[in-house]
């Protein structure tokens, strides 16, 4: 089977596309027949090599993996071959105090799938039984992959980790990305008022048209004082974080008395100096949130399989051209999500 696999690390990386056996599965785990697989900044950090944590090359890449089910392992049980799937990315033990609650997110022995193991910019991929979601009907492989694990990652932000009271103002950074896009449209379901913010006229647009009340240009250093304006100068109730670095600090300056920052990323820098004296005499919160739930991810297919929740697609590169889709990626000029599709449309139908 085929697999683009990184060989060495760097901006860019080496890829090479190879001729891999096909997979057997271990008795809990199954082989998935990848339809579709979005790409991330994780596999940006994964091909750069600026992960905390050390990786085996090769490695084939790929989280956010939907496909069909094409083998079982012995003890597995519930699933078919055919069975049309997502696959949970960071894979969890299930037998953890966090997994046994369904905080799977926390597992104590969690991994991330196209990380510490192989992913699905790949013919197959070899999965955990316990790792796979069903995909409702209605929702298309493509709905899937551009959906489990940015938008399952903004469920969870705004679901499980916070809430959205219906009249609140929230704050979604970068609404033409795959988290920003998603948590317009589910913070503005949940009844929020939205702001987004963008850093073309085209990004700003997206927004508007999933939902965003207000854009603010965030290639003017001013936004925030922009955002406070909109607001009356209270200022938003919630903000969705996802860039870290100094976006992460000149949120506070938008954030209302009583105000809540959640935080799931730091492509803009992982260290920040913080002004406590306003944070904590405004009564403030900023919290972490990392990944996902099984109940997340259903949710966000139950969402899409509704139509409340709509996948935004910026393009679709075959196997073989997955660097060209990882430099589309670091290109920042898109709006959505790009994914990866190993087979030809033609063989879908089969
Ligand atoms: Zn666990």
């Amino acid at each position: 089977m085929k697999a683009v696999q990184l060989v060495a690390h760097g901006s860019p990386g080496k890829f090479e596309l190879r001729d891999l056996p096909e997979p057997t599965p271990a008795p809990d785990e199954v082989i998935v027949q990848v339809q579709s697989c979005g790409l991330n900044h994780l596999d940006l950090w994964l091909e750069e090599g600026g992960l905390p944590i050390s990786i085996d090359l090769p490695r084939t890449p790929g989280g956010e993996i939907a496909g069909r089910i094409l083998k079982t392992g012995a003890s597995v049980t519930g699933w078919h071959v055919g069975d049309e799937v997502a696959v949970q990315s960071n894979l969890f033990c299930g037998e953890c105090e966090f997994c046994r609650r369904g905080d799977e997110s926390l597992c104590l022995r969690g991994q991330l799938l196209g990380v510490a193991r192989d992913g699905g910019f790949a013919e197959e991929v070899a999965v955990p039984a316990r790792s796979l979601v069903r995909l409702p009907s209605g929702v298309d492989f493509d709905t899937s992959a551009a959906l489990t694990l940015a938008g399952s990652t903004a469920m969870h932000m705004l679901t499980n980790r916070t809430q959205v009271h219906a009249g609140d103002w929230v704050l979604a950074i970068g609404g033409a990305s795959g988290v920003g896009s998603a948590a317009i449209q589910i913070a503005k379901e949940l009844g929020g008022r939205v702001i987004s913010t963008g850093s073309t006229e085209a990004k700003r647009q997206l927004a508007q048209s999933l939902g965003a009340e207000f854009v603010v240009d965030s290639t003017d250093p001013g936004w925030p004082a922009e955002v406070r304006k909109i607001t009356n100068r209270r200022g938003v109730d919630l903000v969705v974080e996802h860039v870290g670095g100094n976006v992460l600090v000149k949120v506070f300056d938008c954030l209302a008395r009583g105000g809540t920052v959640v935080t799931c990323g730091a492509t803009a820098g992982r260290e920040v100096t913080l002004n406590l004296w306003p944070f904590f005499v405004k009564q403030q919160r900023l919290i972490g949130s990392y990944g996902r739930n099984r109940a997340d991810i259903q949710a966000t297919l139950e969402w899409a399989a509704s139509g409340r929740l709509k996948p935004v697609i910026d393009s679709i590169f075959p196997l073989g051209e997955t660097p060209q889709a990882f430099a589309h990626l670091r290109s920042r000029n898109i709006l959505g999500k790009v994914l990866v599709e190993p087979f030809e449309p033609a063989s879908e139908s089969d």
